[in-house]
Formats: structure tokens, C-alpha cells, sequence
């Protein structure tokens, strides 16, 4: 809830094909996107957990810059149930004037957004306020099996594109099915869960990702005071990545209590091995 010196609040920069997905935007997080030379205006949609500050003081800032900026995108905010009112109370408290375009969905459990590259989905949490987790994953995709199209002396080109498009082809008086000559490869999946007690949608969401990014506000040793605040322990966050099926567990949103994070990493590592505590600016491609 509080930065440190060491912590900067909560934001995750998801970087697509050809723009980038910004989820929460604690304060700070224009400045920590400048220190690492990443152009806010890549930003196209901003993903909103809730709206308790630590998830959401970077927004007026960064929206100004942007307004500031050569920002030609229509800027998507996505958040829980409420949003609109609060980004038109933020928009009136800081008497700026909207320069850029910016379209806002208010969002619960299903699809939010779809397109030739990426799905994304939300689901409600259980954090006493309007809360949502979110999934982004690539969109599957079909690849050419090469020694099978070789073996028949298929050339580069038009009919290889046509296989690819899950298109049947002639080829020499024979039909060429997709099926035989192309594969399909599983998109990559990354969720997203903070602020929340262990709920059934946590597990759900989170099904089958290759990275889970998900709060462990405390250890175990303060399960009750997780259960009053409405978060997860360490072993909580590690149970979601087990019954998921999920393959790399990144824990963040420690509570400024512990001084070390070890004992957090080590508890969560205990029931599911591969696991990693954020720190600011960790990279990692999916
Ligand atoms: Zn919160
Ligand atoms: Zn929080």
C-alpha cells in the first residue's frame, strides 16, 4: 500500500505485438516507465484492478502526459464497476483538460476484448470493494509442418499461405488437407490477481497460464490478518498456481511488515517450486 525505497506501487507492462497493455498504475509508474526508456504511448489499453490507490494514483499523471504527447490512439480503460464514476471524479479533481480519446469499460466475469492477436479476460474477486483479476493470452496459432509439405515438394509461397489460413490446397491432382500439413500452437497466457481472498474465480482465471503474476500481501504466519484485509498468504498464492496447472508463480504486493521478502518466497516455494518474487523492473518474456 506504501511505496518503499526499495518498492515502487503495483503496475505490470504487457507488450504485445504492436502495443502495450499497462494493468494498475500505482503512483509513480510514468516515472518508473521513463527510467527504463518505454514510451507511455505504446500504452493503448489500461487494465484496473480496483480502485484503492495503490492500483490506480498513477493514472491522472500518466493520462496528462499523454494528453501532452503525440498520443493518436483512443486510450481503453477497463476496470470494475465504478470505474466511470471514479475516472470522471479524478478528471474533475485535478482540472485537466482531456486531450486524448478515452473509452471506458466497465468490466466483471467473461471476455473483455478480443482480437486477431490476444483475448482477454476478467473475474471478480473478493476484496470488499469492486475488484476484478484479468487473463491476457495470445491468440492460438496454426504453423506449417514442414517435413510433411517438403516430403511432398510443395514450394514456398501462395499455397503454404493458403495451408496456413486452415485452407485445403491441390497440389500434383491431390487434395492437401490443413490438418496433415499444419499444427496448431498453443497462444501463451499470463494472469493477473491482486487484492483478493482465495476465491474460486482466482483458480479459474488463472487455468492453465504460463506465468501467474498474483499478490502475497503476507505469510502465513498472518493468515488471519489476510482473512480481515481480504488478501492472500504466500501458501494462498501457491495453492491458485497448483490447482490452476499454471507453470511459473511471480509474487508481489508484499505488506511493508517484512523486511525481507525470503521468508514470503520460501513459504510459496515450499507447495510450488517454481516460484519468483517480483522486484521493480523484472523482464520476462513469456
Ligand atoms: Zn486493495
Ligand atoms: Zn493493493
Amino acid at each position: 500500500m506504501i511505496p518503499t525505497k526499495e518498492r515502487n506501487h503495483t503496475a505490470l507492462l504487457v507488450r504485445c505485438k504492436s502495443y502495450d497493455i499497462l494493468v494498475d498504475c500505482g503512483e509513480g509508474t510514468q516515472r518508473q516507465l521513463k527510467m527504463k526508456k518505454i514510451p507511455p504511448t505504446r500504452i493503448r489499453k489500461i487494465l484496473i484492478s480496483h480502485w484503492h490507490g495503490d492500483h490506480t494514483l498513477g493514472l491522472p499523471g500518466l493520462i496528462q502526459t499523454l494528453g501532452a504527447s503525440n498520443y493518436e490512439s483512443v486510450l481503453e480503460i477497463y476496470g470494475p464497476k465504478g470505474t466511470r464514476k471514479h475516472m470522471s471524479a479524478m478528471k474533475k479533481a485535478f482540472l485537466y483538460e482531456q486531450r486524448i480519446e478515452i473509452k471506458i469499460k466497465e468490466v466483471s466475469t467473461g471476455k473483455i476484448f478480443e482480437d486477431n492477436d490476444i483475448i482477454i479476460r476478467a473475474a471478480k474477486l473478493e476484496h470488499g470493494v469492486p475488484c476484478v483479476c484479468y487473463s491476457i493470452k495470445e491468440q492460438d496459432y496454426r504453423r506449417i509442418n514442414l517435413q510433411y509439405v517438403k516430403k511432398l515438394g510443395i514450394p514456398q509461397g501462395p499455397l503454404l499461405g493458403k495451408l496456413q489460413n486452415n485452407k485445403s490446397i491441390v497440389w500434383k491432382g491431390k487434395k492437401v488437407m490443413p490438418k496433415n500439413a499444419t499444427y496448431i500452437v498453443k497462444g501463451k497466457k499470463i494472469a493477473y490477481i491482486v487484492d483478493t481472498e482465495l476465491c474460486n474465480n482466482c483458480i479459474k482465471l488463472a487455468k492453465d497460464s504460463d506465468v501467474l503474476v498474483c499478490e502475497a500481501t503476507f505469510a502465513s504466519e498472518h493468515e488471519e490478518k489476510a482473512f480481515d484485509y481480504k488478501h492472500l498468504t504466500a501458501k494462498q498464492a501457491s495453492q491458485i498456481a497448483n490447482q490452476a496447472n499454471i507453470k511459473m508463480l511471480i509474487l508481489t504486493h508484499f505488506s511493508q511488515r517484512y523486511k525481507s521478502i525470503k521468508d514470503i518466497e520460501d513459504e510459496a516455494r515450499t507447495y510450488f517450486s517454481n516460484t519468483r518474487a517480483a522486484f521493480d523492473f523484472m523482464k520476462m518474456k513469456v
